[in-house]
């Protein structure tokens, strides 16, 4: 029988992740991203339960309390989770499940699912990392700053992963995780 697989991703915020994700996922049908809970505010164009289930930090504590939660982190000040919910929906699917976490919730899942694999993203260095999240404008200078920090701290954990990918030419970068994240499919096929 074939077993699932569970991908983690993670990477310094502004460091591609998600625009890296967004373009491998249509060439994997069988790979689903979990949607997040978070307390931060939606970006213009962000929709609940699309991008983020967007909740009240009272909503978000409430649900910690119940264990709704597989994992849940602290990151640049805001909540994220991932609802057990979400993760149990698309495993009894049989499908191959991907999420994007901050470091803690890597390692929060690995300590649940150790055959998981993880990947870290990194920027080729720290100004163009800066030069991306300013590039991208969805946050405003102080929140630049405190995802900054974040990042530095992140960047010293990255041997806590099973990979490490640069993503310095978007195209390269795209093919190096396509054939990453296929070659850790066709293992659990
Ligand atoms: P993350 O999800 O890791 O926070 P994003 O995917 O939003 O990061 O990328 C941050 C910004 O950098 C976006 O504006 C995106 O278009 C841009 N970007 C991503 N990868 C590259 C790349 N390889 N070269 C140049 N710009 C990039
Ligand atoms: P953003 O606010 O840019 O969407 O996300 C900020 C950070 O939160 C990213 O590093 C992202 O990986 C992390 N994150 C998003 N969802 C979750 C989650 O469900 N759990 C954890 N632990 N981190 C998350």
């Amino acid at each position: 029988m074939s077993e699932s697989g569970i991908i983690v991703i993670s990477a310094p915020s502004g460091a591609g992740k998600g625009t890296l994700v967004a373009r491998i996922l249509p060439f994997y049908p069988e790979l689903a991203l979990t949607v997040s809970a978070t307390t931060r505010p939606p970006r213009t164009g962000e929709e609940n339960g699309r991008e983020y289930y967007f909740l009240s930090r009272q909503d978000f504590e409430a649900g910690i309390e119940k264990g709704a939660f597989a994992e849940w982190a602290e990151v640049h000040g805001n909540l994220y989770g991932t609802f057990k919910t979400e993760i149990d929906r698309l495993l009894l699917r049989g499908r191959h499940v991907l999420l994007e976490l901050d470091v803690q919730g890597m390692l929060s899942m690995k300590a649940q699912y150790p055959a998981l694999t993880s990947i870290f993203i990194v920027p080729p260095d720290m100004e163009v990392l800066k030069e991306r999240l300013t590039r991208r404008g969805t946050e405003d200078a102080a929140v630049v700053a405190v995802r900054l920090q974040t990042a530095a701290r992140e960047m010293e954990r990255q041997q806590e992963f099973d990979y490490v990918l640069v993503n310095d030419d978007l195209d390269v970068a795209t093919e190096a995780l396509k054939n990453l994240v296929g070659s850790i499919l066709n293992s659990h096929r």
